[in-house]
């Protein structure tokens, strides 16, 4: 979604609030998330009231026994967030649309948010619910490579690296999902256990360099010797037909664009936040729900598609 369009849908934090609400209970019975009752009754805050976070209403249990006060966003992220909702939703925009991510410096002048500390727990806090864990298997034509960050990317066929700690490996289906695995290492044993957890038993075709770890590493991962193909980086061949990692190697330039130009660097301890924060995006570059998606998943709620949330007016 454009800034436009969220700027126009949610102009204020009730708008944000509702939109929270309709994604919690879509059927729009609210419930008690303690007893599960539907007795339950909405009272408004007012306005004026000093404590700025208190979300604009929230509702009792009506049930004698429990009686829980509860609102939208109770157990979620942005029940003990002090800021407005608002400034999230547009935060997650910009996030999402920043194709080479942008800062917590960035999001602090764009949002206008006062401290320093306070835009990078939201940067944070959103890449932290982009990450996607396992991915499904990928077939077709599977492209792999490695690189590396912050430093020079040494000679091939001498062996597994080692000593080096900020190791990508990048997995893309040609047409399809990209994987970002940050390693310490790129023995057969590892590259092996990325391969098995991303790569589908029926797949087509895996196109690697001649890095010297990768035949045995197939091998080891049950991918049937013809169907790895390696393209000869080394002889100045980079493209025979199908045989290519143009399209790995492209998002790798990307992300490392991303990390030069917007972060200027990024501490080693966080670089897997960044990579799942760049496949998410880039895996939904054309996806009209990455919105609803981010916010159902900072709020631990199961995503509804794009079409039953936006079919009301909220
Ligand atoms: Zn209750």
């Amino acid at each position: 979604m454009d800034i436009r369009t969220v700027t126009e849908k949610f102009a204020t934090d009730e708008q944000c609030l509702q939109y929270i609400q309709k994604m919690r209970w879509p059927d729009g019975i609210v419930r008690c998330p303690t007893c599960g009752t539907d007795k339950v009754k909405r009272y408004e805050r007012p306005k004026n009231e000093k404590n700025k976070n208190r979300r604009a209403w929230f509702f009792i249990c009506l049930e004698p026994s429990c009686r829980e006060q509860f609102s939208p966003t109770s157990g979620t992220i942005f029940h003990d967030s002090h800021l407005p909702l608002i400034v999230w939703f547009h935060a997650i925009t910009l996030m999402l649309n920043a194709k080479k991510g942008i800062s917590a410096k960035q999001l602090q002048r764009d949002l206008g948010i006062g401290g320093y500390k306070t835009a990078w727990y939201l940067n944070h806090r959103i890449r932290e619910a982009m990450a996607e864990g396992a991915l499904h298997p990928m077939g077709g034509i599977v492209e792999i490579d490695e690189t590396y960050i912050g430093g020079k990317h040494h000679g091939h066929g001498q062996g597994p690296h080692t000593g080096n700690k900020d190791i990508v490996i990048g997995i893309r289906q040609r047409k399809g999902k990209l994987r970002l695995i940050h390693t310490d290492n790129t023995t057969s044993e590892t590259l092996a256990k990325y391969i098995r957890e991303n790569v589908a038993h029926d797949v087509e075709m895996v196109v690697t360099d001649e890095f010297a770890p990768y035949p045995g590493a197939m091998i080891r991962a049950g991918v049937h010797g013809s169907k790895h193909k390696t393209i000869k980086h080394k002889a100045g061949v980079y493209v025979e037909g199908d045989v290519h990692t143009n399209t790995v190697e492209s998002a790798f330039s990307l992300f490392k664009r991303g990390v030069i130009g917007s972060f200027h660097k990024i501490s080693i301890k966080h670089l897997q936040r960044y990579l799942d924060e760049f496949g998410y995006r880039f895996n939904r570059r054309e996806a009209p729900d990455a919105f609803i998606e981010t916010v159902a998943r900072l709020c631990g709620f199961k995503p509804l598609p794009f079409n039953v949330l936006t079919s009301e007016k909220a």
